[in-house]
């Protein structure tokens, strides 16, 4: 079979395809059927060289412009990414083997709201004016440079998006590399984005694993990193920042915590640990895969949810009616596998699923395990799958303390018809992103990023613009200049 997903070259460089088999060979793989479906080259030295060339050259004529001009450019680029949703979605799905029932309604969706909304923003982009007597002082809100962004493979459309949007409405270039394990879906967006007017070299995409990151980051040339990984990965890529005193973004791991009180309403609960479980396979930062469930509604909580994932259509993921994927590759999924093993070997008890499918393709089963313990791996290590682990609990400071229990602090969700209640915990938690009587959603105009190990800065909301942006300020003298002697 062939499939139409072979780019026209593996980088998007100065407003072209750029080519260079001399760069190791990237299969990509249909995580549906294993069937390698494109080929990319990892970006050499020279490649690398020229990308930072071109977004150095191109940022200086880029800021130049007002930000209403580049708002423009941000906001035709959503218009054609909407007008392409199909397309970029059946990519995103050969990309990620993430369900096309998802794609064509969240990701390309997601991408092209966040460059209509800092579109927006970008004209009204303002320093402030700060009287002292005579004297004053007025800022200036500049662009950082050339920005960095590395991405994870769960969201590639998102990610290329969320970075880029803010980053190029503050004036900065950016070179994006994309995790090789979905390289595709990043050369839409720079040829979009270049096709609705933004210079040449405004944003490129260069290809590669963790060693062209990292020779992204320890470049000179770099003002700014933002990156879309693991904490192990952001403790490498931070520490690298730093030596180069770089501004930073990290959108880190999490093992993030869902409480479900007595009260609460039950189909919305499970509903909301379905979310926060077993959209995208599993695969998302910020899922909810503790479940903290209080112990008058545990059972019929359990019950539900077993109920419910049987309603869960797995398969061909480019069928509109299927609702649950594979996992993004053989690796991941191995990895998956490995942590099934793991809990029912701690003493955990898998309430359902927990198997490979007989099939091609990477698919798992939706997996429930229940007398979960706080001490257990699969309670406190990030799997990065479709596996939901249920807790008890008895009153809320218990609830409360053993959610934060964690090093991670990306999100916290808690369910509760209590409205004091909810407010309470959401106060107590110690994450960056919180949900009351809902979970996981990431709305443009909303902060998302983590606490603790889970990161550094926020995406989204007018709160990225800071973290895309650094002000100057100018004093400005009305009288004599009064020195000592
Ligand atoms: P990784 O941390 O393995 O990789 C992230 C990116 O960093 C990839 O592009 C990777 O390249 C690159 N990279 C690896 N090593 C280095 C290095 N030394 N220097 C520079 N770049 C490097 O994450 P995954 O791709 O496996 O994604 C899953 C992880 O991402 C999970 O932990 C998940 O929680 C997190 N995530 C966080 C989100 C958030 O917003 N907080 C959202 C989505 C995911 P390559 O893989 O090509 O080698």
């Amino acid at each position: 079979m062939s499939y139409p997903t072979q780019p026209t070259a593996s980088h998007f460089i100065d407003g072209k395809y750029v080519e260079d088999t001399d760069g190791g060979r990237i299969p990509v793989v249909y995580p549906a059927t294993g069937e390698v479906i494109a080929t990319v080259y990892s970006a050499t030295p020279a490649i690398i060289d020229m990308a930072l060339n071109s977004a150095k050259r191109a940022q200086v004529q880029w800021a130049k412009m007002t930000g209403t001009e580049r708002g423009r450019v941000l906001r035709r680029a959503a218009e054609i990414m909407r007008e392409r949703n199909h397309d970029l979605s059946v990519l995103e799905t050969y990309d990620t083997g993430k369900p096309y029932q998802e794609t064509s309604v969240v990701d390309a969706t997601s991408s092209a709201e966040a460059l209509e909304y800092f579109g927006g923003l970008a004209g009204s982009l303002t320093g402030e004016h700060i009287q002292l007597g005579e004297d004053f002082v007025y800022t200036v809100r500049e662009a950082l440079g050339v920005c960095v962004g590395i991405g994870a493979w769960n969201y590639p459309t998102q990610i290329a998006g969320w970075k880029g949007a803010p980053a190029l409405a503050c004036g900065n270039a950016m070179v994006f590399k994309p995790s090789e394990t979905t390289p595709l879906c990043a050369l839409k967006v720079a040829e979009i984005l270049h096709e609705a007017g933004a210079p040449a070299g405004v944003y490129n995409v260069i290809q590669g694993l963790g060693d062209v990151g990292a020779a992204l980051v320890t470049d000179d040339r770099v003002d700014k990193v933002s990156l879309t990984g693991s904490v192990p990965t952001g403790r490498k890529v931070y520490a690298a920042a730093a030596a180069g005193i770089k501004h930073v973004t990290m959108e880190l791991g999490g093992k993030s915590p869902i409480l479900i009180f007595d009260d609460a309403d039950l189909e919305n609960a499970v509903s909301g640990a379905i979310l926060g479980n077993f959209y995208s396979t599993g695969q998302v930062c910020s899922n909810g895969t503790r479940v903290y469930v209080q112990k008058g509604i545990k059972d019929a909580f359990v019950k539900r949810l077993c109920e419910r994932l049987n309603d869960a259509i797995i398969g061909d993921p480019m069928d509109p009616d299927t609702s649950f994927g594979p996992m993004v590759s053989e690796r991941q999924m191995k990895i998956v596998l490995d942590y099934i093993q793991i809990g029912q070997d701690e003493g955990a008890t898998l309430a359902y699923g927990g198997k490979r499918l007989e099939q091609d393709g990477f698919y798992l089963q939706p997996t429930v395990f229940t007398d979960v313990t706080d001490d257990m791996r699969i309670a406190r290590e990030e799997i990065f799958g479709p596996v939901l682990s249920v807790l008890e609990f008895e009153n809320e400071a218990e609830a409360i303390a053993r959610a934060n229990d964690t090093e991670f602090g990306l999100a916290a969700g808690v369910f509760t018809a209590d409205l004091t209640r909810g407010h309470r915990v959401a106060a107590a938690f110690e994450a960056g992103t919180c949900y009351i009587n809902t979970y996981n959603l990431a709305p443009v105009e909303a902060p998302f990023g983590g606490s603790k190990a889970s990161g550094v800065g926020r995406e989204n909301s007018k709160n990225a613009i800071n973290h895309y942006s650094q002000m100057k300020s100018v004093y400005v003298a009305m009288g004599d200049v009064e020195a000592p002697f």
